[in-house]
């Protein structure tokens, strides 16, 4: 299995427009690793897209992908469906090469296939509109819903672990995603997964979980006020994420989900990386083979 991080980031790319903190400076001269798209992967072997952040597009472009054959989708927040609007990517040499070939027959072709749960793509359809335009009237894309059927391809197989964003008790409303192929089983829940029951999670050659939030700046300096903190309850933070990664135990680690609010460079992440044994940090275009 390969699985490359498209993009790292969180909410805001690094740099975010406006801002001229140290982070976002340094990003604007340096370029990767520095600076960040919204959090996505490719997995190569199934073509596989996971979430569609606004970068979809261009985080596609730039790694020199030609094929999409699937799009998951871990939850309906904006910054991973913004981008959805990549499910009308196709090549088309056959239409621009064939008198004969209408545009909707060629969009209708090599269409991807949205996978998730259906109360994720509920809900997504609620918070962007044109996704059920897309997918139902359009025929942009097909839905493969994992809570009624896994996803079978070839030796891979596809399930969901469902889990609420909010509340332990609410519906759940996102999803992780465990992979498994010759063996190797890859567990993705990359972001808002305070509320995922550990209990499911399957012993992982590699796990990708978000990067936590820290509450400081590397001195210590507290970034958060007492509102700050109530409004990111829901948040793990990154204490949290390491002390998950020590109960599930999987034989690897890479956290994504990289905030602009964390105020952390690459160099800082590279030398807290260097304090954990298999525990990396993602940057745009870390491939990771497993
Ligand atoms: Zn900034
Ligand atoms: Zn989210």
């Amino acid at each position: 299995m390969k699985l490359e991080f498209l993009g790292s980031g969180g909410n805001s790319p690094i740099p975010t427009p406006t801002c001229r903190c140290e982070v976002c400076a340094e990003a604007r001269t340096e370029g990767v690793p520095y600076a960040r798209h919204g959090n996505s992967m490719y997995l190569h072997d199934l073509n596989a897209l996971i979430d569609a952040p606004e970068y979809a597009f261009s985080s596609l472009n730039r790694a020199g992908i030609d094929r999409l054959e699937y799009v998951f989708l871990t939850h309906w927040h904006p910054d991973h469906v913004n981008g959805l609007r990549v499910v009308q990517s196709r090549d088309l040499r056959s239409f621009f090469r064939n008198p004969d070939r209408g545009l909707l027959d060629a969009a209708s072709e090599d269409r991807p296939t949205l996978v998730t749960t259906r109360a994720v793509y509920e809900r997504t359809c609620e918070t962007l509109g044109s996704l059920r335009h897309f997918v139902e009237a359009a025929g942009f894309a097909d839905t493969h819903f994992l809570d009624e059927e896994p996803l079978s391809v070839g030796d891979y197989e596809v399930s969901a672990i469902p889990y609420p964003l909010e509340d332990a008790d609410t519906e759940p409303d996102a999803t992780a995603f465990v992979i498994e192929s010759g063996g190797r089983t890859l567990l993705i829940a990359s972001d808002d997964a305070r509320y995922l029951d550990e209990s499911r999670l399957p012993g992982a050659d590699l796990a990708v979980f978000e990067c936590g939030l820290f509450e400081a700046l590397p001195d210590g300096t507290p970034l958060l006020t007492d509102a700050d903190r109530s409004f990111l309850a829901d948040e793990l933070r990154h204490e949290e994420v390491i002390e998950r990664i020590e109960r599930v135990d999987p034989e690897r680690a890479v956290l994504t989900e990289i905030e602009h609010l964390y105020a952390r460079g690459a160099d800082e992440y590279a030398r807290l990386e260097a304090d954990y044994d298999s525990i990396r940090f993602a940057y745009d275009g870390l491939v990771v083979e497993l």
